[in-house]
């Protein structure tokens, strides 16, 4: 008999177009996916050069410290410094991450108890309402609305709510949406969070992936940010290294050691030999991360260029590697889904996926090869003859 904990995680919602998936395999029609937010492209070379390196050396053969190498925590100081000017000390407020998952999963086992509150983007990324659950919480729901520009609107959220909560997660720039935050909207944030004494986790996984020269901020340089709250960080995105495993929060001194507390009680850290790559990464030229940034935006280009003939009216994101669009008039995300798989073998994902108000809308994600890209845009302008919404 399983645990309540497990029974009340959500069916896996993805469930009824995987099969379809499937059903299409077998028929042997090429199937192009624009539906994993996963990089197709490789690590750049030095960092698995020093992973290599590295493996060979029995020293890293050991269990590692599980808050992470001192030597990985300055690197993500370092960095810190290069591209938000924040300083941060590498003993006291960054701890390692196995991939920043883990963390933002385990962060609500620091601070949830039974019944507590945490607020939640919807739609969002799901660890964030499954840790709160998996802890015995309950997530309370923010609406990220287009009219809002997908930013939760703060003065929504009902007074006795905001006193229970214990933790806020926010996430920019934004999966699904592709949305982009402004320092004004984290120093609400702040703000918000000292007068309800309110955690704040920024999962802040895409501010390396943004075009035409913008560059995201970090939670952390808006001033009172390290009084409220931590920051997730992750080398999945920028250096393709998403099966790596790799990543760190950063931010407020005693989350940071609450969050490091219960992984020395759970895990053992990550194999040293990836946080000598993940150094590399960190402290090495920016110019892997400059050539992703011109790969993502052309393809960007062509995916928003393409569903605007299709008579979408879209403008380019300015961050992510997604494109989230409303689904055209007559169909709900799922009937959208699976009418573009089976007219055009195309995979979108459907928006309900990351929550109810994802409903409406789908995301495409352009983490497949420019070929794959133009391919898909041509079976849907062939399929998709007229649009309304
Ligand atoms: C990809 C992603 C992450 C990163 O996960 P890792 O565990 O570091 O690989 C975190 N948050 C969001 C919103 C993401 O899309």
């Amino acid at each position: 008999m399983e645990a309540t904990r497990i029974k009340k995680l959500p069916p896996y919602l993805f469930a009824r177009i995987e099969k379809k998936i499937e059903e299409a395999k077998e028929k042997g029609i090429d199937i192009i996916s624009f539906g994993i937010g996963d990089p197709d492209l490789p690590t750049p070379k030095p960092i698995i050069d020093e992973l290599c390196k590295e493996a060979q050396n029995p020293a890293n053969h050991q269990y590692p410290s599980s808050v992470g190498m001192l030597a990985y925590r300055q690197a993500v100081c370092e960095y810190y410094e290069k591209t938000h000017d924040v300083q941060l000390d590498p003993r006291k407020e960054v701890v390692t991450l196995i991939g920043s998952k883990e963390g933002i999963g385990h962060i609500s086992f620091c601070y949830v108890d039974p019944g507590d509150i945490n607020l939640v983007p919807d739609p969002g990324y799901p660890v964030y309402g499954i840790g709160t659950l998996l802890a015995g919480g309950e997530p309370y729901l923010m609406p990220l609305l287009e009219e809002n520009n997908y930013l939760p609107d703060l003065a929504k959220i009902p007074e006795d709510i905001a006193r229970k909560a214990k933790l806020m997660f926010i996430n920019y720039p934004n999966n699904p949406t592709g949305a982009i935050a402004t320092k004004e909207f984290f120093a609400e944030v702040v703000e918000f969070a000292k007068k309800y004494d309110i955690i704040v986790c920024h999962d802040a996984a895409y501010t390396e992936m943004a075009y035409e020269g913008y560059q995201p901020p970090s939670f952390l340089e808006v001033p009172g940010a390290k009084d409220v709250g931590i920051e997730f960080g992750s080398l999945s995105k920028p250096f393709n290294m998403t099966g790596w495993r790799i990543g760190w929060a950063v931010g407020r001194q005693d989350v940071i050691e609450a969050l490091g507390r219960l992984k020395s009680n759970l895990d053992s850290g990550q194999f040293q030999a990836i946080q000598y790559a993940g150094i590399k990464g960190l402290t090495g030229p920016k110019d892997s991360i400059m050539e992703l940034r011109r790969v993502y935006e052309r393809r960007r280009d062509m995916v928003v260029e393409g569903l605007n003939r299709l008579g979408w009216n879209l403008s380019k994101p300015k961050a992510t590697f997604y494109i989230w669009a409303r689904v055209p008039k007559g169909y709900t995300s799922a009937e959208f889904a699976e009418y573009v798989l089976e007219k055009a073998g195309v995979i979108i994902t459907p928006g309900n996926g990351y929550g109810h108000y994802g409903e409406g809308y789908f995301r495409i994600s352009i983490t497949i090869p420019d070929e794959r890209i133009k391919e898909g845009i041509a079976r849907l302008e062939k399929h998709l003859v007229k649009v309304e919404f």
